[in-house]
């Protein structure tokens, strides 16, 4: 580990002061609990001038009532939402993911915002800046080729946060804020497929909230593979939502972690309408394949991935059609 950058440290306590700030400074960055990107900047990744502690804008750790939607900072810590009793009788597949990232004292830190917005990752990225200098590099940070995919030009590294993809299944929307004032996206929309930029923010804007619409008769869950249960990232995560209409699928929704640079919605489209049999599961897997981009950016294998992938998605759909899951 290095010693942290020499860098100006701003608390602000409003948002248009925290955006300002961003927007006054050559290379500044938002911070609240910091458990991704005080990791990163000791490892050398990344020199900002200045660090914006979002942590006492008192609107940003707020969870309230929007007419039949809730509203939830991105401030307020993994903690914070699993035990929110709002989130829990509404929304319990959004407490379980916050639950399942890291270990209990990085939850107490970690905020929605961070979590969401947490850098992709990749094993020629995450490692100290010698190990980095020794093999040259890599383009996602003072390099010019990629270690992984070797005649690309672009960067494959891959985005493992947890809770992103069952917002995406619940189509809840990002609140963002930035010089131009505030606006809305799906949750859905706040990504692209590019490892060394995957966040689709404008300059100078920051993630102030996320926002859930009613529930609407959908039950969802979560899975994801990993190394180590007690803390670890997602080799691979699914996140499904599903209406059950009698004998058929009135609506599902499957998003994908840990496989792509951005988290994704598979194409679920040519399942509505049916029942959830066989062939059913098929068309799932092949989606999810379809969707998917595994490549050797973790210590595990692509292909275990992509299975455990496509065997999490179905579990997950037949304990939802028997409705095992509350
Ligand atoms: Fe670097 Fe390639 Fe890994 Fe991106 S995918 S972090 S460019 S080695």
């Amino acid at each position: 580990m290095n010693l942290l950058p020499d860098f100006r440290c701003h608390r602000p306590a409003t948002l248009e002061e925290a955006v300002r700030l961003k927007a006054g400074a050559a290379d500044a960055r938002f911070v609240a609990g910091g458990t991704d990107l005080l990791v990163n900047l000791r490892r050398g990744l990344g020199e900002p001038t200045d660090l914006i502690d979002l942590t006492a804008i008192a609107d940003l750790a707020a969870v309230r009532r929007e007419g039949d939607a809730l509203w939830i900072g991105a401030a307020v810590t993994l903690a914070g939402l699993a035990r929110h009793p709002d989130i829990l009788a509404g929304y319990p597949t959004v407490a379980e993911a916050a639950l399942a990232v890291a270990g209990p004292t990085h939850r107490t830190a970690a905020t929605l915002g961070g979590n969401l917005c947490q850098d992709t990752r990749c094993v020629f990225y995450n490692q100290s800046e010698w190990w980095r200098e020794g093999n040259g590099w890599c383009l996602k940070y003072r390099g010019d080729k990629c270690h992984v995919v070797v005649k690309s030009d672009r960067c494959y590294a891959t985005y493992h946060g947890d809770v992103a993809p069952v917002l995406m299944v619940l189509d809840a929307e990002a609140v963002l804020a930035g010089p131009g004032g505030a606006r809305r996206i799906k949750v859905a929309d706040l990504y692209r497929e590019d490892g060394a930029g995957h966040l689709a923010l404008e300059p100078g804007e920051a993630l102030a909230a996320v926002v859930l619409p009613p529930p609407g008769g959908r039950r969802a869950a979560y899975a994801k593979a990993r190394i180590r249960d007690a803390i670890d990232f997602p080799l691979a995560g699914v996140a499904v939502a599903l209406r059950r209409n009698g004998d058929a699928i009135g609506d599902l929704k499957v998003a994908i972690t840990g496989t792509n640079s951005a988290p994704l919605l598979a194409d679920t489209s040519s399942l509505i309408g049916r029942a959830w049999d066989k062939d059913a599961a098929a068309a799932l897997a092949l989606a999810l394949r379809k969707k998917s981009n595994l490549l050797r950016t973790t210590v595990t294998g692509p292909k275990y991935r992509r299975r455990a992938m496509q065997a999490m998605a179905r579990q997950l759909v037949d304990r939802l059609w028997a409705g095992s899951i509350a």
